[in-house]
């Protein structure tokens, strides 16, 4: 046994390496369930993070046990003690699987997000009692999403076998159009009506989907007649939701409706030691206040900039300090200056050596193809143009074909670190030019 313990270490050793983005600390808390047969069974604490690993990085895992071994190594992940009872209903397919890192643990609390952080926690313990419905809102990478996986997280261990639903809005809407496709309606209603706790994430999205409204309503009125949870979150008050039925927003108004506001300094401050914490690096005083700094309204680049800082201290093999962040994040860096689509598209043709006329043929080979998406989902996550407006840029394209790029891209920046890389390096090129 000590052997294979001494290749599991080299294993996770080289996972990092592999795959930074997705290391946590709590990587070096696996066990090793098995091993033989050319079969690693790797002991997760929990069936949340046995999920992660399955979908994240099973092939980091699997090309560093081959490494380490020098064999064919077939990886999976299971928990090391099933203490969680399953839930009752069965997650559908379509429902949002929990991400491990949110919870409530991981989250910064300051004065912009206390009450909506302090509300979901009373709802975790007392689920359906005190705030029905719950709504949260406010802009984008404020910490929503994470909230409500953390009220998801903490009532599954609270009340073990209590059935929890987390859906976005869209795979709301598009299970719901599919269940009357197929004509299994019911079947949909039931995954929905009768659970104990219903949570839909950017119910922004109900907009001008009259339908979708409607079932929304009797699914949110079966739920709160039986004394169910319902949290929602959407990017603006429920009284500004415009085109939503009155009926709908009145509901929403009923239970407690809380706003997030952008972090203040301090906050941004906790939250980069905080995500640098979770995977396990070592962050300075002086780089987290300066990230801090310099991003201001959404979280979410305070963790793209830790992502491009350790990136570049690796490739070109320095330790981070001020002085690299400056360098790597740019001392002018303004991650909210005016970034054009031209200017999105002139670094990608540059970068992977195509013409732009390529891009907006109908070309569909390989080379033109992930050029032509990075674009899509580089201009939908740097510019605030709509997916008909960027379409448009690339040759005429409809909204469908953008959002199906940018969720191809979103894949790929999880799952393959070669992508992550570029987009890394887009992205730097694009923000400091
Ligand atoms: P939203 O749903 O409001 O757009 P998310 O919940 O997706 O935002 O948050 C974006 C990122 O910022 C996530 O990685 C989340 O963990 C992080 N984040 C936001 N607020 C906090 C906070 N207070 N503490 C820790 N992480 C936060
Ligand atoms: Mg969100």
């Amino acid at each position: 046994m000590p052997d294979t313990a001494r290749i599991f270490t080299d294993i996770i050793e080289l996972v990092k390496t592999l795959d930074p983005a997705n290391t946590r600390k709590w990587f070096d808390d696996l066990v090793v369930m098995r091993f033989a047969h050319g079969l690693l069974e790797i002991g997760c604490p929990d069936e949340v993070t046995a999920q992660f690993l399955n979908d994240n990085c099973r092939g980091a895992f699997t090309k560093a046990a081959q490494s380490a071994t020098g064999h064919l190594v077939t990886v999976k992940f299971g928990t090391a003690h099933a203490q969680i009872a399953p839930s009752t209903a069965p997650r559908p397919e379509w429902a949002v699987k929990l991400h491990p890192d949110y919870s409530f643990e991981n989250f910064v609390v300051g004065p912009a997000n206390r009450l909506a952080h302090a509300s979901c926690i009373a709802v975790s313990q007392a689920p359906g009692v005190t705030y029905n419905p719950l709504f949260l809102y406010g802009s984008v990478g404020l910490g929503k999403t994470h909230l409500l996986h953390a009220t998801c997280h903490e009532t599954q261990k609270k009340f073990h076998g209590a059935s929890v639903r987390f859906l976005s809005c869209e795979q709301f809407v598009n299970a719901f159009i599919s269940a009357i496709e197929k004509g299994n309606l019911p079947e949909f209603q039931s995954h929905c009506r009768t659970v104990d706790m219903l949570v839909i994430d950017d119910v922004q999205f109900l907009r001008e989907r009259e339908h979708s409204q409607e079932e929304f309503f009797h699914t949110f009125n079966a739920l709160y007649n039986n004394r169910k949870q319902i949290v929602l979150t959407a990017d603006c008050a429920p009284a500004e939701l415009p085109s939503l039925e009155e009926r709908l927003i009145s509901r929403f108004k009923w239970g407690l409706v809380a706003r997030l506001d952008a972090p203040s300094y301090e906050t941004r401050v906790a939250i980069v030691q905080k995500k640098a914490h979770l995977r396990g690096l070592e962050i300075p005083e002086p780089v987290a206040e300066y990230i801090a700094h310099k991003v201001q309204a959404n979280i979410r680049e305070l963790e793209g900039a830790l992502t491009i800082i350790y990136a570049t201290a690796k490739t070109i093999g320095e330790e981070v300090s001020l002085d690299l962040a400056k360098r790597a994040i740019g001392a002018e860096v303004d991650l909210h200056k005016n970034i054009t689509i031209s200017e999105i598209i002139d670094a990608v043709t540059d970068y992977y050596d195509v013409r732009l006329t390529d891009l907006q043929s109908k070309k569909r080979s390989q080379s033109i193809t992930l050029p032509r998406q990075i674009c899509m989902f580089l201009a939908r996550s740097l510019t605030r143009h709509s997916l008909e407006e960027i379409g448009g840029h690339l040759g005429g394209r409809d909204h469908t074909t953008v959002l199906h790029a940018c969720s191809k891209i979103k894949e790929l920046q999880k799952n393959d670190p070669q992508t992550n890389a570029q987009l890394a390096e887009l992205t730097k090129t694009i923000t400091q030019s």
